[in-house]
């Protein structure tokens, strides 16, 4: 691409991550000189993509750097496909969730067509409550199964038993907006949103863990995600940790990694059953676990003890800076911490280990979502000045 054209989606993406950035600071993050920061702003403000304005707290002493700030007229549709929950959002331009929707699901009858139709509608009425000068660039998906780059075909989502779905090319077509509908795997995108604005900034090697009724994993190397031969790579949820007694699992073998600590491995080990809402019986599961429930504790426990291994594994075979529990392994991992922490004293190496940190998911529920909106936001911030709505 025009090397001009490149340095203008760059400059974008700075303020879109990191929020309103003085020219000064873009200079130096950018490399380049002060006068060609000017220019690129210049551009960007004719476009209405970005606004100037002084720094707050500045009197009329000298002439400080005009901070730059992105313009939440433009905004993506994110939506995120979860086991027990839809969600729709529209998200500005700088990463900001400006309105939200959600709606609960049955895990039963869960087709194609029902989950297209109610996004639809999530999406429309979000478009219908948008300021009349907000304008819609581009759309992006999370889906909690293996999706096909490229076309957002939905391979395989064995928590919903979906094979082989076209669900980015339905979702398109109903939302009739004349964009596309580029879907990712939830993990996947948990991993790029938390090295992008969450518990992962500045670390360009580190694995991101999403606990959902599945383990989905997303892992960087080298600030680029690890997709595999065809897109489908990081499926830690997977990696076998129990062959001999383990539990069965939805794809299925037996004893994957999410089949011993995902949901039902940690309602059935605390002897509850799912209730309505998973993600509240995981919650209260890892709450009763702390204030002494002892079958709560002895199931955070045996859980902890095989993400504890499974971590091991990912730590040996990667060497990440940083290992993020997102989606319901957060609440897992605060509660079975030290189970976890013993596995990795145990099984992983020493230099393997020996910078690896464990955190918290500093986006929580929203990882997935804004790594769809920043799916979204990929056509602009390649190219600026040539996103279809801006034409
Ligand atoms: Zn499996």
């Amino acid at each position: 691409m025009h090397r001009h054209r490149s340095s203008l989606g760059a400059l974008l993406h700075h303020v879109h991550v990191s929020g309103p950035l003085s020219r000064a600071a873009l200079a130096m993050r950018m490399g380049v000189n002060r006068s060609t920061i000017l220019a690129l702003t210049a551009e960007l403000v004719a476009a209405g993509l970005v606004g100037e304005q002084p720094p707050s707290g500045t009197t009329g002493a000298g002439r400080p750097s005009l901070v730059v700030r992105p313009s939440p007229r433009f905004f993506v549709l994110a939506f995120d496909v979860a086991v027990d929950r839809l969600t729709a959002a529209r998200v500005g331009l700088g990463g900001t969730i400006l309105d939200r929707r959600s709606a609960p699901r049955s895990r039963i009858g869960v087709d194609l067509e029902t989950v297209v139709r109610k996004l639809v509608s999530l999406g429309r009425s979000l478009i219908d409550a948008a300021p009349p000068a907000a304008v819609c660039v581009g759309i992006g998906a999370s889906y909690c199964g293996m999706i096909r780059p490229g076309d957002g075909m939905v391979r395989y989502g064995p928590e919903l038993g979906w094979v082989d779905q076209a669900f980015g090319a339905e979702l398109a077509e109903a939302l009739d907006l004349g964009l596309p509908v580029a879907v990712g795997n939830e993990a996947h995108l948990g991993a790029m949103a938390e090295h992008e604005r969450g518990a992962g900034v500045g670390v360009p090697d580190l694995i991101y863990l999403h606990g959902d009724v599945g383990v989905g994993g997303g892992i960087l190397v080298g600030g680029k995600l690890l997709g595999g031969d065809a897109g489908y790579g990081a499926e830690v949820g997977h990696m076998l940790v129990n062959p001999v007694d383990g539990r069965a699992c939805l794809c299925g073998s037996q004893g994957c990694l999410e089949a011993e600590t995902g949901e039902y491995a940690l309602l059935a080990a605390a002897g509850r059953a799912p209730g309505p809402s998973g993600a509240d019986a995981v919650r209260a599961v890892a709450r009763d676990a702390v204030t002494g429930d002892p079958a709560a504790a002895r199931a955070v426990a045996e859980i902890g003890d095989w993400l504890g291994i499974g971590v091991a594994n990912l730590i040996n075979l990667f060497n990440p800076g940083v290992v993020i529990f997102g989606g319901m392994l957060r609440d897992v991992y605060e509660a079975a911490a030290p189970q976890v922490a013993a596995r990795i004293a145990r099984h992983a190496m020493p230099v393997s280990r020996e910078r690896a940190r464990l955190r918290l998911s500093a986006l929580a529920g929203d990882a997935t979502l804004l790594g769809a909106a920043d799916l979204g936001f990929a056509a602009l911030l390649a190219d600026p000045l040539r996103t279809p709505a801006l034409r």
